[in-house]
């Protein structure tokens, strides 16, 4: 244990759910992470404390004026019942890239991982093993600072909590059936779409309202100037297999830099296949599916690795991908992604970073 960190341990312990009970972000574990930062002073101590609600001025600076950020990552309990980190560095490093787009203070990559590391060293045995679970990691800033003026807060907090969560897939990977926007936009080109960030999110809940009281799971986001190019789909980034070429937008402006998309990047290029960055238009998409040449549509992104796409429908149209089944390379891409994560097999990219305990 760091010698620089401040442990209260909680004085009860909450019971454990079974992992067969687990589903997404209900159950939180017994302790979190906090750090408080003040202007002038710096970032202060690590503490390891309860889990718990804490007190915040009503008129801190996150509840009117969302400046915060956040990210997602999982712990797995591997096959051989080691727990390993998927790509804790790079989640860190866009923790702190949206940061800075927020005008937050930076914090240390590596006082980051030393108090996460810490907290799951308490926490470790709340890292579900039955396939396809996992310990969600959150970790999150918010200003702090009570003060009613617009301009960047003096103090904040960051915290770490953890959440057993359940597999994503209870079955088999199940096709999504997709409404594209062409009335809201998740966002904009100079705007924040490439933080985590929480208005982004409060943003877009009104269009996945309007999906899914049509029958659609997800929206699938165009950009917000054209109102023509593939975004991303819900809180993933999107790829599709047309033709022989696999293709996604490319980052740099509006599309959150996914750490799953780049890792299925890098696999699909190992693999021998065509990748493009590049624009899509959805006009492209739908000749596409006209032709035939549409093969594959499918979202990446932490909480279910990849899902694939079965429908999109977008304004009078309608198309089906792969007769709603589920594509051979999305299928792979799963599969070797989740047995890398599980230790299934060796972890050749250097992604996962084992918890010595
Ligand atoms: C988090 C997120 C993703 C996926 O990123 P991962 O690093 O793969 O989890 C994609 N799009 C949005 C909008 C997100 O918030």
């Amino acid at each position: 244990m760091n010698a620089t960190i401040a442990m209260t341990r909680a004085a009860t312990l909450k019971p454990k759910p079974r992992d067969s009970d687990l589903t997404f972000g209900v159950v939180f574990t017994d302790h979190m992470v906090a750090i408080p930062y003040q202007e002038g002073q710096g970032w202060g101590e690590t503490r390891i404390e309860p889990y718990g609600p804490f007190s915040l001025d009503p008129a801190a600076a996150v509840l009117h004026y969302a400046q915060t950020v956040f990210d997602g990552l999982k712990a797995f309990r591997g096959q051989d019942g080691v727990i390993r980190l998927f790509r804790p560095q790079q989640h860190i490093e866009r923790l702190r890239r949206s940061a800075t787009r927020l005008c937050m203070p930076a914090l240390d990559a590596d006082r980051v991982m030393d108090a996460l590391l810490s907290l799951l060293e308490i926490e470790q045995e709340w890292v579900p093993s039955e396939p396809g679970t996992a310990l969600y990691i959150r970790p999150v800033i918010i200003a702090t600072e009570p003060f009613l003026g617009v301009r960047p807060a003096r103090s904040y907090l960051f915290y770490i909590i953890l959440s057993p969560v359940g597999s994503y897939y209870p079955g088999e990977l199940e096709p999504l059936r997709i409404l594209v926007s062409d009335r809201y936009v998740r966002a904009v080109d100079g705007g924040v779409g490439d933080a985590k960030t929480g208005g982004n999110y409060a943003a877009s809940l009104l269009a996945a309202e309007e999906a899914h009281a049509a029958g659609y799971a997800q929206v699938l986001w165009l950009d917000g100037v054209q109102r023509r190019y593939l975004d991303e789909v819900g809180t993933m980034n999107i790829m599709l297999r047309i033709g022989d070429e696999i293709v996604t937008p490319p980052l740099g402006g509006t599309i959150l830099p996914g750490i799953t998309r780049d890792a299925a990047l890098t696999l699909l290029r190992e693999w021998g296949l065509r990748v493009s960055e590049r624009p899509i238009a959805i006009d492209e998409v739908f000749a596409a599916a006209e032709s035939g040449q549409l093969r594959e549509v499918w979202g990446t992104g932490t909480a279910a690795v990849v899902s694939p796409v079965g429908e999109l429908a977008y304004r009078d149209a309608r198309i089906t991908v792969n007769d709603g089944r589920i594509g051979d390379v999305t299928q792979r891409l799963y599969d070797t992604i989740t047995a890398i994560q599980y230790a299934r097999v060796p972890d050749t990219h250097g992604w996962m970073t084992p918890i010595d305990v």
